[in-house]
């Protein structure tokens, strides 16, 4: 039978209440690439979860779908999120999908143009804070308890639901789970619902390295962090609402939380890109948190079963690669032209 979305196809596994009215754009069913080069440099079997590949370029389909899903069910009319850009794309789709109005706030100025311009496509009511994700998030939450509105960002339980099913697929790709599982940690959703996933699936338990960037690190410091800075805008939060969460999933799996510099990060971007995969930077870090491990000894790779989750792709984020590059050359239309630059 054809593919037909997550709730169809793992709904069994997933907590959903059951006046949930499916709303789905066929998310998840995400390609594990292997990834042969790195593996024999690193000595180990390394596959990129390339969530880029969903229906609005982000993991964040996956919860959306659940969330969008149940919103519908008890009526909602309206939804609300605070996003770095990713989820607000997301909760436009869904929202549009289902005929409800979206409203999103995004921190001034700091939104990758990839994902702005979805929200705007989806037809969200885009609203800029002056002020950072997490004053966003604080607005958010405040709204959705004196309104009606339905908040949509990862605090609403049924998000964490539908991204355990990344787990899920990984799980039933490589047969059982793997030995590493590297990602980026931002309000740290993402890694809360593959520790919850993998512990409900039983084919198996990897070890948790969670990735933050250096400039916005607060699990790796032990306090929030007031003005978060990084280039890997999809993680630029100082305050992540599931943080106690992402520490016991790097401890109960025997993994660890680590912070990289951004220069890593995009080291980390074009290594991909050399290998045939583009991601935006947030979702190099999972990568760069492996490489700079391997690098000071404090990793085994060898032999080992490694994925690393690639959470966007990278066409969110284009202005990071042509600003840091020289414009293509220019030449008159011939052919003398032509082969005097390829063979300069
Ligand atoms: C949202 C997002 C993250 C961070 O995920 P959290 O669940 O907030 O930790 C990382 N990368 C990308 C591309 C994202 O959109």
């Amino acid at each position: 039978m054809t593919y037909q979305g997550l709730i169809h196809r793992y709904g069994q596994y997933l907590d959903l209440p059951a006046h949930i009215k499916t709303i789905s754009l066929l998310e998840g069913n995400t390609p594990l690439i292997p990834m042969p080069r790195l593996s024999r440099e690193l000595g180990c079997e390394l596959f990129i979860k390339f969530e880029g590949l969903n229906p609005t370029g982000s993991f964040k389909d996956r919860g959306m779908t659940a969330a969008i899903s149940e919103a519908v069910g008890r009526g909602a009319q309206t939804v609300i999120c605070a996003s770095t850009g990713n989820t607000a794309a997301s909760a436009a789709a869904y929202a549009a999908r289902a005929g409800l109005r979206s409203i999103v706030l995004i921190p001034e100025g700091k939104v990758a143009v990839g994902k702005l311009a979805g929200a705007i496509a989806y037809g969200a009511e885009v609203i800029q804070i002056q002020g950072s994700f997490d004053d966003a998030l604080s607005l958010v939450v405040e709204i959705t308890q004196k309104t009606p509105i339905a908040l949509v960002n990862s605090i609403n339980p049924f998000r964490i639901e539908g991204q355990k099913t990344a787990a899920f697929e990984i799980c039933d790709d490589l047969g059982s789970a793997p030995d590493w599982l590297c990602l980026p940690v931002g309000n740290a959703g993402n890694i809360t619902s593959y520790w919850a996933g993998f512990k409900q699936y039983q084919k198996g338990l990897p070890q948790v390295l969670g990735v933050q960037a250096a400039g916005a690190a607060p699990l790796v410091l032990g306090h929030p962090v007031e003005k978060p800075e990084t280039v890997a805008t999809a993680i630029r939060i100082g305050k992540p609402a599931r943080g106690e969460q992402a520490l016991d999933a790097a401890q109960e799996s025997k993994g660890r939380i680590i912070a990289v510099p951004d220069e890593q990060i995009l080291s980390a971007q074009r290594i991909l890109a050399e290998e045939g995969v583009w991601v935006e930077p947030a979702s190099a870090a999972g990568l760069s948190g492996l490489l700079a491990e391997s690098t000071v000894g404090k990793f085994e790779a060898g032999g080992k079963r490694i994925v690393v989750v690639c959470t966007g792709h990278g066409m969110k984020d284009p202005s990071i690669i042509t600003e840091s590059f020289k414009s293509p050359k220019v030449i008159p239309a011939n052919y003398e032209a032509l082969i005097g630059v390829i063979e300069e």
